[in-house]
């Protein structure tokens, strides 16, 4: 028999951890025919009400149930890097809590490894119904910005469900930076991966830790991890306004020395040294941003830390 980890990062799941593990459950016959046994891998991510408890009670009845609790929220990509750490398996399988990953599938994707050679299925949903409709509209832009500026693949609708193989996760885990993109790590990596698309599911219970602002928080942080193009455009900018001042500054001289006039053109003045400092101190943030990235990176923080492990 082999072995497939099953990695469920959860933060505030309580009603989702023990659903999870039954409609879990009723794949395990299936997989067992497939060759599989799996271990499921809660890794609790500092929650802040009863997710530890919930999975406790299943430790007790199940022994292929494993809990890692972080010592406080340290975010999904934090808790699925700990998850592919603590993971022994053939295959690594990225669930989230709440059931928008149909466990349905996974007996497909073990076969599309097992059958037809792939090294990772991975999946997609091809709508997004139940979704505000401004935040698809805003996803979409990402995704098309970033096949543009980046050179990793960058799958629209990409889920972090996937089943790898061991060397798949491995190489995850060969990516120890602090910053921590998976979806973009995974098109990084590369080996063949296979996509099955899917309808949206919703979330079975409780709520979405995702708003708005968090999300676009989120696509900066894949944009830096993945792209240095604002730095390339910041640099082209800088360019094109020398070039334009240059030639504006020898138009003034000329103008100046032809017809003298030395007061007006004040307010044209203004215009353009607030429009050039503008221009700058933006430039200088974005820079900025890569710095403190790479701050932290420096810093070399551990990603995670583990208040109890079962
Ligand atoms: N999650 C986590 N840490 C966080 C936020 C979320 O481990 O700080 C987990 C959460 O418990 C769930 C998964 O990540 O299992 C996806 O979260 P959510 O359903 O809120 O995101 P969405 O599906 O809306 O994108
Ligand atoms: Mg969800």
């Amino acid at each position: 028999m082999e072995l497939i980890s099953i990695i469920v990062p959860s933060y505030n799941e309580e009603e989702n951890v023990p659903y999870f593990y039954e409609e879990m459950a009723k794949y395990r016959e299936e997989l067992r025919n497939l060759g599989a046994e799996y271990e499921l891998i809660y890794v609790d991510d500092g929650s802040r009400d009863n997710t530890v408890g919930e999975v406790k009670k299943l430790i007790e009845k199940d022994s292929s149930v494993h809990l890692v609790s972080f010592s406080r929220n340290f975010g999904k990509e934090s808790a699925i890097y700990a998850g592919l750490k603590k993971s022994k398996g053939d295959y690594v399988v990225l669930m989230d809590a709440d059931l928008q990953d149909p466990p349905a599938l996974l007996p497909s994707m073990l076969r599309a490894i097992k059958e037809e050679g792939f090294d990772s299925v991975a999946t997609r949903r091809v709508t997004r119904k139940g979704e505000p409709p401004i935040r698809s509209f805003f996803a979409r832009m990402f995704y098309r910005l970033m096949k543009k500026i980046s050179n990793t693949e960058f799958v629209d609708g990409a889920r972090d469900y996937r089943l790898m193989t061991r060397q798949v996760a491995d190489a995850i885990l060969a990516l120890t930076e602090y910053n921590r993109f998976t979806k973009g790590m995974f098109g990084w990596v590369g080996y063949k991966t296979k996509w099955l698309e899917y309808e949206n599911i919703e979330r079975a219970k409780g709520e979405t830790k995702w708003n708005f602002w968090g999300l676009v928080k989120y696509s900066l942080e894949g944009i830096m991890a993945f792209s240095t193009a604002p730095l390339t455009l910041v640099s082209v900018l800088g360019l094109l306004m020398c070039i334009f001042s240059f030639v504006l500054i020898l138009f003034i001289i000329a103008k100046t020395l032809i017809f003298g006039d030395p007061t007006s053109g004040w307010p044209s003045m203004i215009c353009i040294v607030s429009l050039i400092s503008g221009v700058q101190l933006l430039c200088i943030g974005i820079v900025g941003q890569y710095m403190s990235k790479m701050y932290l990176e420096v810093k070399n923080r551990p990603i995670y830390l583990i208040k109890e492990e079962i």
